[in-house]
């Protein structure tokens, strides 16, 4: 398939891929939306959102998600499914290697590939990940109706999973590693204030217990007064262990960004993996990263405030910012077409 060079190709369709494509849309950029492995993102597994301007009796994740394509496409935006899983976007025009096996050229790209959930490294979590063990309360809650079920972390997520699946567990543990939970206030206090909610401070997933067919069914657990207890067994010293009977375990610590498709680039990031975006000569933010043409918006981008609203707020700065280069490039007549006449190729 042959398909002319694309102006802009935006990966990720969550909050800040959709509100760069909304922008890029209605600046006529005909964007590109690539989907992902997980269309709508992290939102699409979150129940009520009450914190996103405008809705002052919340929106479902799923809801705004979906209200958020409608918008784009009704401007113009495309959307087709593929992940991206090699860039050369070092020179124009970007190339972009898809999970479907199709190349795609452009002369802009906007990474709004978010971030994934983070693993303990708990023994049999391979084994058991789906099958009692989850990543997603929203997703796998209803599925532990009267069980007795773990959630291990400490930070807003951690409490708003216990909190989730409290509607349909015995009892719910926060498993946190440390005395002192990184959640906010408010989060913290409602955990704390739910009478099916516990607290096991200072302890860690050491294995998980079950099978395939029957599920999780229990949990070892270590732990240390001075917090960090695999840490701590690790360099040899002596921590509290315990076997308890649970029938589900739920992740909640945090997130890896999705951006191994720029190893090799020269889109710089940190050493988690979150893209720098730079700042103007003023020193103001952007959404540019430190290769021309490469722009960056939401969590990708973002490991310290992580909300809807500021992901949705860095879509449209990196659609704003991508249009000013896009008519930049035009304006200095730079050639961007590639050696070769086909310019988008579907796999053998
Ligand atoms: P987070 O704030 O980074 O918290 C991760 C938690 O997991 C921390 O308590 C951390 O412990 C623990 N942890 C990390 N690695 C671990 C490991 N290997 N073993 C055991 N524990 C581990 O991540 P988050 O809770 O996903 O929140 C991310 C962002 O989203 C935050 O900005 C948060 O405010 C926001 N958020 C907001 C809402 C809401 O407002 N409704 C809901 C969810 C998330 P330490 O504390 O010891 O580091």
């Amino acid at each position: 398939m042959t398909e002319d060079i694309r102006d802009l190709v935006i990966a990720g369709s969550g909050v800040a891929g959709l509100s760069a494509a909304v922008y890029a849309a209605r600046a006529d950029l005909a964007p590109l939306v690539l989907e992902g492995d997980q269309p709508g993102g992290q939102l699409t597994l979150t129940t009520d959102v009450e914190n996103y301007l405008g809705f002052p009796d919340g929106v479902g994740g799923m809801e705004l998600i979906q209200r958020g394509k409608e918008q784009a496409k009704q401007f113009g935006a495309e959307f087709r499914h593929g992940r991206i899983e090699d860039a050369a976007v070092d020179d124009q025009p970007l190339e972009l290697s898809l999970s479907t096996g199709d190349t795609i050229y452009t002369r802009s790209l906007i990474v709004a590939t978010g971030a994934s959930a983070r693993w303990v490294g708990a023994e049999n979590e391979e084994e058991l990940m789906g099958h009692g063990l989850s990543t997603c309360a929203t997703c796998d809650g209803a599925f532990h109706r009267g069980d007795d079920v773990f959630v291990v972390g400490g930070g807003d997520s951690a409490m708003e999973e216990a909190l989730f699946l409290a509607k349909f567990a015995d009892s719910v543990t926060i498993v946190h590693r440390r005395e002192e939970l990184r959640a906010s206030e408010i989060m913290a206090d409602r955990a704390r204030e739910h009478d099916d909610i516990q607290f096991r401070w200072n302890t860690e997933l050491k294995a998980i217990h079950g099978s395939t067919e029957g599920g999780v069914t229990g949990a070892t657990l270590v732990s240390h007064p001075e917090g960090y207890p695999r840490e701590k067994a690790e360099s040899g010293t002596e921590v509290e262990r315990e076997t308890i009977d649970v029938g589900g375990v739920f992740y909640a610590v945090g997130h890896t960004p999705n951006t191994q498709f720029l190893d090799g680039t020269g889109v710089e990031r940190d050493d988690s993996g979150y893209i720098f975006t730079q700042t103007d000569d003023a020193g103001r933010p952007t959404a540019q990263t430190t290769v021309d043409g490469v722009f960056a918006a939401g969590d990708v981008a973002d490991p310290r405030y992580r909300q809807a609203i500021t992901s949705a707020g860095t879509g449209s700065m990196a659609a704003l910012d991508a249009e000013e280069f896009l008519e930049t490039l035009q304006n200095t007549g730079e050639s961007a077409a590639p050696a070769t006449a086909t310019q988008e190729q579907s796999a053998p």
